[in-house]
């Protein structure tokens, strides 16, 4: 008798933990939908830009084999002052005006920014004098002319923004930032006779075009002792920079900017970042660290010395440095991650470690925390050379043997050696 009344309770408990679990279960479910969707579309998004590198790769190589492509990849960095106005100097004139390929897509679906660093530029520039280490006359090519271009209008005038929209609107317009050697190719050597010693050196400053042989070929990537799938040409740029004043609409003044172009062969010095050859000529040997260090390495002062050149010295208040490029250019755009594009015309995926949005090379850093804007915020090594390459020569042995000495200096497989050692530890 007492049990008999107990069932519809039990039964009417039952029922209410069941609906209570079912509520519990679509809140659940519902609470996941959305980071879901936010993730396959952010997939979505990565696996567009993927394509569009893999095309803009296709491209670059047509450009290559074009009969006056000096067999360059590409014309160079979208960068006027450093290279020429972006419509006839420029990776993208590449594509579009010299292969042709009028459709490709420059700009990443997920980038956070408007552009590259040198839209501030071609709005502030007064006139071709604000060239550097290249022709005057590159400013005034093609868009850019003094009669009815870029030029004819005032600098930071409404009509001077209007050109650069204009400029944007015909498809120069990028959310991707270049590799050093992939804008710049390699440094020009001078030898220097010092008694019975012969000595190779860099001109500084690396950034200027003048001090390099110019965007990469494909000579130099056939000749290159860095296998091809992993030299960097472009990748997913950083949102580092702003811009200085409204260049129509969608891009506000102080909106983000990736930088145009990577500074080169660089090194860390009281908590700046340094291009070599600062002080003047540098030893090429310096850009030949003695390995490179393993993805997850803290680059402590002492850990730099294992990395850094001992053949060549910077000036002897910098004392034993690891040079690498510089790749602050970079952002971690889909996630944690960006995507490269190799020369070889595959992408690869840089993972952001340690939350600062860039891929550290290996520049130490003495303290963590806060980190200036655009600098790495950690000494964490994000970034594997037998990859990603962020040395600055691809061939380096060749250089040695065919300036100065017929020993073998370095190898790519005595760092491939070196690097799977180190990765047994
Ligand atoms: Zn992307």
């Amino acid at each position: 008798m007492s049990v008999e009344p107990r069932r519809p309770f039990a039964r009417r408990g039952l029922t209410r933990v069941g609906l209570l679990t079912c509520i519990v279960c679509v809140l659940v479910v519902a609470s996941l939908l959305p980071p879901l969707i936010l993730r396959s579309r952010e997939v979505a998004r990565s696996n567009a830009c993927q394509e569009n590198l893999r095309r803009l790769g296709v491209a670059l190589h047509q450009h290559s084999e074009l009969p006056d492509s000096d067999d360059q990849l590409s014309d160079g960095a979208v960068d006027y002052v450093r290279n020429g106005c972006p419509d006839e100097y420029s990776w993208i004139a590449s594509v579009v005006e010299r292969v042709g390929d009028r459709e490709a897509p420059f700009v990443c679906p997920a980038s956070p920014v408007v552009g590259l660093e040198t839209l501030n530029d071609l709005v502030a520039a007064k006139d071709s004098s604000a060239a550097l280490g290249i022709d005057a006359e590159r400013l005034e090519a093609g868009r850019c002319n003094p009669r009815d271009g870029l030029l004819s209008t005032e600098a930071g005038s409404a009509a001077r923004r209007t050109k650069v929209t204009e400029l944007l609107d015909a498809g120069y317009d990028t959310t991707y930032s270049p590799s050093w050697l992939f804008s710049h190719g390699q440094p020009r050597l001078v030898n220097v006779n010092l008694g019975d010693q012969h000595v190779s050196r860099v001109v500084p400053p690396l950034d200027l075009l003048a001090n390099t042989t110019g965007p990469l070929t494909l000579r130099q990537v056939e000749t290159a002792e860095i296998p091809a799938n992993n030299v960097p040409a472009l990748a997913d740029g950083a949102a580092t920079r702003t811009l200085d004043s409204t260049v129509g609409e969608g891009r506000e003044k102080g909106m983000p900017l990736a930088p145009s172009a990577s500074r080169g062969p660089s090194f860390r010095h009281a908590d700046e970042i340094l291009l070599v050859g600062e002080n003047g000529n540098t030893d090429v040997n310096v850009l030949i660290p003695t390995a490179f260090p393993p993805v997850g390495t803290r680059m402590t002062t002492a850990e730099e010395r294992k990395y850094a050149s001992t053949r060549g010295s910077l000036a002897p208040e910098y004392g034993r440095k690891f040079v690498a490029s510089d790749t602050r250019g970079w952002g971690a755009t889909h996630g944690n991650q960006a995507n490269v594009l190799m020369v070889d015309g595959s992408v690869k995926t840089l993972e952001d470690l340690d939350g600062d949005g860039l891929f550290n090379p290996g520049l130490p850093r003495t303290f963590e925390g806060p980190a200036t804007r655009g600098d790495f915020a950690t000494n964490l090594v994000e970034v594997s050379a037998f990859e990603v390459y962020t040395g600055t020569l691809l061939i380096v042995t060749r250089m040695q043997k065919g300036v100065f000495t017929s020993t073998r200096v370095w190898d790519w497989q005595d760092f491939v050696e070196a690097h799977e050692t180190s990765g047994e530890e």
